[in-house]
């Protein structure tokens, strides 16, 4: 079995911008870089688990989606680190386009995502984490009994104001990363 580090991604890797979708408004939150070196150092594989209902929304489509991942995933396999997959909902259960209104069970909190990557990977859950800067992703984490991170990049100041977190809390990813050498 192996172990991972599940990953959001907007507020997480890259800096928090409202529905990005360009490669150019792409920007990487400090540290994140060697925060995924480290997890490959360490023998962590690297799942990436994010909700992007502006797919939904139709604010951009699946196609600029995956060419964003794929740009991320390139810069950080440069750097030393590897993304095995991007796992994305492009659902929201009332907004935007017909073909992705549904109530699925992959928009976080729901663990879908999740769950699919630990049956495809052979993820040890024990070893594993959760990181993000939303209360669903600890949700998401709890449900699968990984460990939950909350990272104080994103939106995850203003989880930590509004919400009863429990979880160990971390400034970003780097000093998350830091703290399981
Ligand atoms: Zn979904």
């Amino acid at each position: 079995m192996k172990k991972a580090i599940f990953l959001d991604r907007d507020g997480t890797i890259n800096v928090e911008k409202d529905y990005l979708h360009k490669i150019e408004d792409f920007e990487f939150e400090t540290g994140a870089l060697e925060a995924l070196k480290i997890f490959q150092e360490l023998g962590y594989i690297v799942v990436v688990v994010t909700n992007q209902s502006g797919i939904a929304r139709g604010y951009y489509t699946e196609t600029d989606l995956k060419k964003l991942n794929d740009y991320m995933s390139i810069k950080v396999k440069e750097y030393g680190g590897n993304i095995v997959e991007c796992y994305y909902c492009p659902h929201h259960s009332e907004k935007g386009l017909e073909q992705y209104k549904i109530k699925c069970n992959c928009r976080k909190p729901e663990a879908g995502m999740l769950i699919d990557a630990i049956a495809r990977y052979d993820i040890d859950v024990e070893k594993s984490y959760m990181v993000g800067d939303k209360v669903s992703d600890i949700k998401a984490g709890e449900k699968v009994k990984v460990t939950p991170i909350l990272v104080k990049t994103g939106y995850g100041k203003k989880t930590l104001e509004k919400e009863n977190i429990t979880c160990k809390v971390y400034d970003n990813l780097l000093e998350f990363a830091k703290s399981i050498i």
